[in-house]
């Protein structure tokens, strides 16, 4: 068994669901618990330590003072879950992480490690809070989520005010993460490696419906105003707004129809329709036909029907020197690879808030994530390392 693998399940052994997943929820026991195990594993490595920012999330530095102006890399990713979730979803990205912080001893004080706290957004309905406040860009809303027994977040990071006003211990030129695809993009093409060119954008949109309710029974087809019909029709046509599109993803995941009863007409209907892609003038795109089919169904049913927009979360490019950095290491060890988008978020899209950053992707089997049988060749785990190593020295020699 490699190095990495052995970490590996020495994390999935820390989880509040054995033998269902791992389940290591932000801010709680079983997170500490990993981020300990991770310093465990690494406290041997001659010139390293270890120090928190307000947001708890963890960095392992060199010892000797990182010189200003000199370029620094910071790699990782997160070890929080989602509830009976896989081992190699932030594990990953922190392992590799490791083999690279393992193999540079004595090479200079250029590179460092972190592990972002709570990524997932599981316990706040939240998401990405440790590279947000990483990024500078942390709210006081970030602050009053509360999870669902009360706590709030600002109740259970280290230093709340030092969040708003941050100072990274280390400050990066460039940001590595490698991660899970948690897609079948690179299985079905074939693929070992994905460069991630963006990170999806992501808008959200309330289709609500207004019609009236009244008997089920005895109010007449002609005369009822029925506010599913029209908000039905638009959901069954959405996937063909996507069509011919790339990367690009369309979803209505919640719908409210009240009242709500078998035996009354609904008055009032809420869907709430999400879009993905991986860029702004895509997202244009599906947004123009979305709305082309609203205008369609307003008009001919009783029932009105009307859009407003809610969540609006831009693409994130990432950087194309770091890019091209990835892409010379892959070119170099003949690696098969694509470009792609990532279709999920990731800590990534907060640190290119900070530095130039960049992210690769690992084929994930039967494209299996966020479920407990999520996993991934042990020999591309082991290419994740080497790769994540290469592409940290070609991104130095590149900016020195
Ligand atoms: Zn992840």
């Amino acid at each position: 068994m490699t190095q990495m693998l052995d970490v590996l399940r020495g994390l999935r052994s820390i989880t509040a669901t054995p033998g269902r997943g791992c389940t290591r929820i932000a801010y709680t026991h079983y997170e500490d618990q990993a981020h300990d195990y991770v310093w465990e594993r690494l406290r041997d490595v001659p010139g390293l330590r270890r120090v928190h920012d307000a947001a708890g999330n963890m960095f392992v530095v060199p010892e000797a003072p990182v010189t200003a102006g000199h370029p620094h890399v910071l790699i990782g990713s997160h070890l929080d879950t989602v509830i009976e979730g896989g081992w190699l979803d932030g594990s990953l990205g922190v392992v590799a992480a490791m083999h690279v912080l393992s193999q540079r001893v004595g090479l200079g004080a250029d590179v460092s490690l972190v592990v972002f706290r709570d990524e997932e957004g599981v316990r706040f309905n939240t998401g990405l809070f440790g590279s947000k406040v990483f990024a500078g860009r942390c709210q006081p809303t970030d602050l009053d989520a509360t999870d669902g027994d009360g706590v709030r977040v600002r109740d259970v990071v280290p230093d709340p005010a030092g969040c708003r006003d941050y100072r990274p211990p280390v400050d990066p030129s460039v940001f590595l993460e490698c991660h899970i695809e948690q897609g079948a993009r690179l299985v079905t093409r074939e693929k070992r490696v994905g460069m991630v060119t963006a990170i999806v954008g992501i808008r959200r949109f309330a289709l609500i419906g207004t019609g009236s309710a009244n008997h089920a029974g005895t109010t007449d087809m002609l005369r009822r105003e029925d506010a599913l019909v029209p908000v039905a029709e638009i959901v069954g046509r959405l996937p063909t707004l996507v069509e011919g599109i790339e990367d690009a993803v369309i979803t209505c995941g919640r719908l409210s129809v009240q009242p709500g009863a078998p035996n009354v007409i609904p008055g009032r209907v809420t869907a709430i329709v999400e879009m993905r892609a991986q860029d702004e003038s895509t997202l244009d795109t599906i947004e123009q036909r979305l709305r082309g089919l609203v205008d369609q169904a307003r008009g001919s049913r009783a029932a009105e029907v009307e859009l407003q927009p809610s969540v609006v979360v831009p693409s994130a490019p990432t950087d194309p020197e770091v890019q091209a950095c990835l892409e010379a290491v892959l070119a170099t060890r003949s690696i098969p690879f694509d470009r792609l988008a990532s279709m999920a978020g990731h800590d990534t899209q907060q640190a290119g808030q900070r530095c130039a950053a960049g992210m690769f992707f690992i084929p994930s089997i039967d494209g299996v994530s966020h479920n407990p049988a999520e996993d991934s060749r042990y020999e591309d785990v082991e290419l994740a390392g080497d790769i994540m190593l290469a592409w940290a020295e070609a991104c130095l020699a590149r900016c020195s």
